[in-house]
């Protein structure tokens, strides 16, 4: 490894200094030493996994992430209170499932380091033998290991398998989850523009399984209110689900589409625009996070190249985005307001935009 395999910072062939204080803790003369090797083997982990999982053989108990705790310096695995979840490359059909863990680490780092979106601690490790697996720290839990009241937003909409029926966590909105933002959440104007900018966020990197428990509450122990948890399960699925559509919720609640949308086929600048509103977000405020996420391909870019991913992944990784990013720069409204077609890209980030592709592909809408 040639980077850091937490931040990717060159010139590091273990973690960095603040990586260590950030994942691991540590005092003032530095942080905890921690090898990003673990000191077991893939197989030595499949069989733990095994054993937890009710001594049966399934495959998707292997594919089941599993708890660690640092003990004497040394990340190991654990049936109970760990404090780290680490997830190992999934077994499926998928394609590039080599690649999930690095692609998970490398969203991660995108939306934290680019975009400053408060995420979960997390970090690439290395199975002894050398597989690659994805670690994170859990927010929930405690220095002292106690854990913090979180739920996510399934348990929020009170919805479940047995309730809704198998497609429980994709039959909502976004637009709903921010309708139990602002009834659970006492700082919510806060908390409201956090949530639309990992919308976009999720939107730019082609994270299409955002669904309805990769969003969570947390409750501060100190004062018993409600925010939102740092973001997690962040990766971009295009790279294994090629055909998946680009949202794994719809915008929109009661179905409805805008002018755009009905135009198109896809989410573009009108709609988030839309959304915004919806979310009694400052038009202004929105527009800014759109400019953010269009205008900074260049950064984007160059973390995917301090990547350990494979140079197929890379390029697929970087024309998702792209892809993505013309999407966002697109106004149906603007378009038609001048009557130019809908070639246009929208006022407020056009002067972001150079050189882009010729136009977005249209994905699929998700049938139910
Ligand atoms: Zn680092």
């Amino acid at each position: 490894m040639k980077n850091c395999p937490g931040c990717l910072k060159a010139g590091h062939d273990t973690y960095c200094l603040p990586c260590r204080k950030r994942l691991f803790g540590g005092n003032l003369f530095g942080g905890k030493k921690v090898s990003h090797v673990l000191t077991f083997s893939r197989p030595v982990y499949d069989q733990a996994r095994l054993a937890v999982s009710g001594r049966r053989l399934s495959i998707s108990g292997i594919q089941t992430k599993m708890s660690l705790a640092l003990r004497a310096g040394r990340l190991e695995l654990t049936e109970t209170g760990g404090q780290y979840i680490l997830k190992p490359i999934p077994h499926g059909a998928f394609r590039h499932l080599g690649m999930a863990p690095v692609n998970e680490h490398l969203t991660m780092q995108i939306a934290r380091q680019v975009f400053g979106i408060s995420v979960a601690e997390n970090a690439l490790v290395e199975f002894a033998g050398g597989e690659l697996a994805y670690l994170v720290r859990r927010f929930d839990v405690q220095e002292d290991g106690s854990r913090r009241l979180q739920e996510d937003f399934a348990q929020i909409a009170g919805r479940s398998e047995e309730s809704h029926g198998k497609n429980y966590k994709y039959d909502f909105s976004c637009e709903e989850i921010g309708e139990l933002i602002r009834k659970h959440v006492a700082a919510y104007p806060v908390e409201m523009e956090r949530f639309f900018q990992l919308v976009v966020f999720n939107y730019l990197i082609g994270n299409g399984d955002a669904h309805l428990k990769n969003f969570s509450l947390i409750r501060n122990e100190e004062y018993g209110d409600y925010t939102l948890t740092p973001a997690y399960d962040l990766l971009n699925t295009r790279l294994h689900v090629p055909d998946e559509t680009r949202t794994a919720l719809p915008m929109f609640k009661d179905d409805f589409e805008t002018p755009s949308y009905q135009a198109n086929g896809f989410y573009a600048y009108d709609d988030f625009e839309e959304f915004g509103k919806r979310l009694q977000l400052h038009k202004a405020r929105c527009a800014r996070i759109m400019q953010v996420a269009v205008a900074k391909e260049r950064e984007v870019f160059s973390l995917i190249d301090r990547s350990e991913l494979s140079d197929e992944c890379k390029q697929a990784y970087k024309d998702a985005v792209r892809d993505s990013i013309r999407a966002l720069s697109h106004s149906h409204a603007e378009s038609r307001r001048k009557g130019s077609g809908d070639q246009d890209i929208a006022p407020d980030i056009a002067r972001h935009i150079s050189n882009r592709p010729a136009r977005p592909v249209k994905s699929p809408r998700r049938g139910k």
